[in-house]
């Protein structure tokens, strides 16, 4: 339940709880025309190659820059527009400003988060085939990144045909939050993956001072092997603290990414007369997650 609140689900079920200020009801009402107003920001956080400390990709972030309420996290309104057509305008926005960022940027790739909704829009392969071209971008630069729940929960074979084009554009495909849900083998087999994010809820334990137990560390170690044996790279997220990033060190991680290394920022447009093109976004302030 606590993790549940921390989704901000416990928001959709009760219209009266608040989420940091907003109620949900305000969220939804406030959801139509975020784009045309304006109002989105992508932040840009590294990941890091443990081998050799070298930039591996970054991971673009939404960010809704709210008129009174400052900078939200997705965690505050993702799931409401999911549930109307309010994400797939979002989507795509966030799709565009990721390739434009990344064709002005010197990063090797961008990692973008994409809901389930965008799946079973048949517009979607389109629409990324569209953002590669208008950036000329080398379509293996771009990253999708899709939570291991929602593809255990794929029944159906459409949003797997979307992602199988997907991957034939050449574009990649990264599992999220992976081990956060009943997982994980079967979710492994179903798509050609091509990197595998360990979910951050792995570190919880060491966050709260707690090592890791070695029943844990094992079966960490076991299912980074099990990723090398199919030859997907293993990224750890969430890492705070250098003794956490012994520890993923430890079990064989390849790439990070957390505060202890960089935290999201905004792509600063450099004085270049191509990156004028891209709107300055305002410095981040504190971010709003549920329950903040
Ligand atoms: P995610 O994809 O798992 O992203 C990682 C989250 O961990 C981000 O939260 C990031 O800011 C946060 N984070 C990064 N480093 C650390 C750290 O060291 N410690 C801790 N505790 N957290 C860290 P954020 O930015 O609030 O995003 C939350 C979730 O919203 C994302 O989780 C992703 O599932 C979703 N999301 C983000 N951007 C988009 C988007 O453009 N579209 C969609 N559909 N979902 C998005
Ligand atoms: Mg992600
Ligand atoms: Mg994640
Ligand atoms: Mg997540």
């Amino acid at each position: 339940a606590a993790k549940e609140a921390g989704k901000g689900r416990v928001v959709e079920h009760d219209p009266q709880r608040k989420a940091g200020q907003l109620t949900r009801f305000q969220v939804a009402m406030q959801l139509p025309g975020l784009v045309e107003r304006g109002e989105l920001a992508l932040v840009y956080q590294p990941l890091v190659r443990l081998s050799d400390g070298d930039l591996h990709s970054v991971e673009a972030l939404l960010r809704w820059k709210h008129p009174t309420m400052g900078s939200l996290s997705p965690d505050m309104f993702i799931r409401i527009a999911e549930e109307n057509a309010a994400i797939l305008p979002i989507g795509r926005w966030v799709l565009d400003r990721a390739c434009a960022d990344l064709a002005v940027s010197d990063w090797p790739a961008v990692n973008i988060n994409v809901s389930v909704r965008q799946l079973y829009s048949p517009q979607f392969v389109d629409d990324l085939r569209r953002a590669l071209d208008r950036a000329e971008l080398e379509p293996s630069r771009l990253r999708v990144e899709i939570t291991e729940s929602v593809v255990m929960n794929l029944e159906d074979t459409e949003p797997i045909a979307v992602l199988d084009s997907m991957i034939d554009l050449g574009v990649r495909l990264v599992m999220d939050d992976f081990g956060t849900g009943y997982s994980n083998l079967a979710a492994l087999r179903r798509l050609p993956w091509h990197e595998l994010k360990l979910a951050g809820t792995f570190l919880q334990s060491t966050r709260s001072g707690r090592p890791w137990s070695p029943t844990d560390q094992r079966i960490l170690k076991t299912l980074v092997d099990l990723a090398h044996s199919l030859d997907l790279l293993v990224t750890a997220e969430g890492v705070e603290t250098a003794e956490q990033d012994a520890q993923i060190r430890g079990i064989g991680c390849d790439v990070a990414q957390g505060w202890f290394y960089a935290v999201p920022e905004p792509l600063h447009p450099s004085s270049d007369v191509t990156a004028k093109r891209v709107p300055p976004v305002t410095a981040p302030t504190p971010v709003i997650r549920p329950g903040s």
